[in-house]
């Protein structure tokens, strides 16, 4: 009998190369997903249950329909510009729904939880480098409702026994090699699909957001991750919680910061193109240096990044972006 997984947003980036690694790894990934964000076309390796995180009937229907021995949470609203525009949204959205998620998962006996957090829950600290010890102090709203989400899941952890693997994500790129899945937002706004967008002529330029931060470049420094390492980790984490091993935080980066003017010219690299910029302001909740400096991943999970270089996370969007039939 094979495991079922419930998987929260697995018809979105990052949730869809879950369900496949899942999959592979002999599991039964159901994604629920509301298609605010995600595309139905993305769930191609298990069932798929259209639901909202708010609708306690169908969070509930869902577990008793399919069983799921664990749930792998990633639905979440992650745009840290739009939380700080719109923050009642995101603590609603990611507070209230997750809320609602592990009440439904405690209820009916699912006590197995793997939760996508984010390294915006540790805010601008200077530059150091963030491991899982260091303080949270958030700075924007999406950083600051997923900190509350991991109190929750703590406090549900002590209550009520809820084992639960925190994975604090850096900058999550790329896409599957064998493009069946990959990274498409509408609208998109993250940096490597829009600077791919910007050398197609997809779009006019690519707007650098700053170039006054406290960096070697005066550009923001980020810690790229790639969706296929990040998604591995999920399957070590998920087995990890079902051997029993208990409640851990991770980080989940490659342990090495590039700025986005680097992040350009590995760009001009693989695409043997130059990228049209135009320098802008700084986007409200930006945090000037985001990098891991853990490797409990890999000591405790025996995590290996395999594909977490600038090169190939940069390579692999681009292919994706250029398969038949790909709009943005
Ligand atoms: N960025 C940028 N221009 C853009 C989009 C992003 O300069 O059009 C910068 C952004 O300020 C951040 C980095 O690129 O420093 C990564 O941003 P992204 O939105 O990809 O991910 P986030 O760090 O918000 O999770």
């Amino acid at each position: 009998m094979q495991q079922h997984i419930l998987v929260t947003g697995g018809a979105g980036y990052i949730g869809a190369h879950a369900c496949k690694a899942l999959a592979r790894a002999g599991f039964v990934p159901v994604a629920f997903d509301n298609l605010s964000t995600g595309w139905a076309e993305a769930v191609k390796f298990g069932p798929f249950v259209q639901g909202d995180l708010m609708d306690s009937a169908a969070l509930d229907a869902a577990f008793s329909r399919y069983r799921p021995v664990a749930v792998v949470h990633f639905a979440a609203l992650s745009l840290v510009g739009e939380s700080m525009k719109d923050p009642g949204r995101y603590w609603r959205t990611n507070v209230n729904g997750s809320l609602n998620l592990v009440e439904a998962a405690v209820k009916a006996g699912c006590l197995n939880l793997v939760f996508s957090s984010t390294c915006a829950t540790y805010g601008d600290q200077d530059g150091v480098l963030l491991d899982e010890e260091t303080p949270q102090h958030p700075i924007n709203a999406y950083g600051a409702s997923k900190k509350a989400i991991e109190e929750i899941i703590k406090n549900f952890g002590a209550a009520y026994g809820l084992n639960h693997v925190i994975f604090r994500y850096f900058n999550v790129a790329g896409a599957d090699p064998e493009a069946e899945v990959g990274e498409q937002h509408r609208p998109e706004t993250h940096l490597i699909p829009l600077m791919l967008d910007a050398i197609a002529g997809r779009r006019p330029a690519l707007t650098v957001f700053g170039q006054d931060y406290p960096t070697p470049d005066g550009t923001c420094v980020r810690d790229y991750v790639h969706v296929m390492d990040l998604v591995d980790a999920h399957v070590k984490g998920l087995e990890w919680l079902l051997v029993g091993r208990g409640n851990r935080v991770f980080n989940l980066g490659s342990g090495q910061g590039f700025s986005v003017r680097q992040v350009l010219d590995a760009s001009r690299v693989v695409t043997n193109r130059e990228v049209p910029i135009v320098m802008g302001a700084r986007r409200e909740g930006d945090a000037a240096s985001l990098v891991s400096g853990s490797v409990r991943a890999r000591d405790e999970l025996g995590w290996a990044p395999k594909r977490s270089t600038l090169p190939v996370m940069i390579a692999d969007a681009l292919a994706w972006s250029q398969k038949p039939g790909f709009s943005r």
